[in-house]
């Protein structure tokens, strides 16, 4: 390699020696540049991994038990009124709480059993659920349909504790509403193919 002025001494022989150190092990092949993504292993660059990334990093989960629930917010230190669930009273409101174990989520869950015609323990935690949905698929239908039944099941009932501390007038419980629907549509098993 030509240099336009010798490098001679000083600082510049300096980094020029830490220069060289780093290109010791670079091997330039004659090849198309490309993005490279190191943060999920893959290498391959591509929007979606960095949405997924940006969603795991920023956006409060249910995967990663970042939902501010009471007892998530109050191990951030934030001062709450009450770490108990505010929907039955009876125990602290953590993520597996509110949205499996607390009474109105084992009954929900148990409609949904019924709605879909499988056997559905009661979930103690998030990994439990997807161990549970992975072992129910075997199509890939199957595991897709029975996950979005799952995640819409577990959005209800945050959307319902959010009515339950944010609403006015609050929701009621009664998970046997009364509304104007078609039951034998509703009936149907919607994993059936
Ligand atoms: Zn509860």
């Amino acid at each position: 390699m030509r240099w336009i002025r010798q490098v001679t001494g000083g600082v510049a022989a300096f980094q020029m020696a830490q220069l060289q150190d780093l290109l010791a092990t670079v091997q330039v092949r004659d090849l198309p540049d490309k993005w490279r993504w190191e943060l999920n292993g893959s290498l391959e660059f591509s929007v979606a991994a960095v949405r997924a990334h940006l969603d795991a990093s920023t956006l409060p989960t249910v995967a990663s038990n970042r939902l501010p629930t009471r007892l998530n917010l109050e191990h951030k230190g934030i001062d709450v009124d009450t770490i108990m669930c505010p929907v039955c009273q009876r125990d602290v409101e953590s993520l597996a709480h509110i949205l499996f174990k607390c009474e109105v989520a084992i009954a929900v869950w148990g409609r949904v059993a019924n709605w879909c015609d499988v056997y559905m323990l009661v979930f103690d935690s998030y990994g439990e659920m997807t161990q549970w949905v992975d072992a129910q698929s075997n199509t890939n239908d199957r595991r897709v349909n029975v996950d979005a039944v799952c995640c819409i099941t577990m959005w209800v009932l945050w959307n319902f504790r959010n009515s339950m501390v944010f609403g006015d007038p609050k929701p009621k419980k009664d998970i046997n509403s009364k509304h104007d629907r078609n039951w034998n549509a509703w009936m149907i098993c919607p994993l059936r193919n």
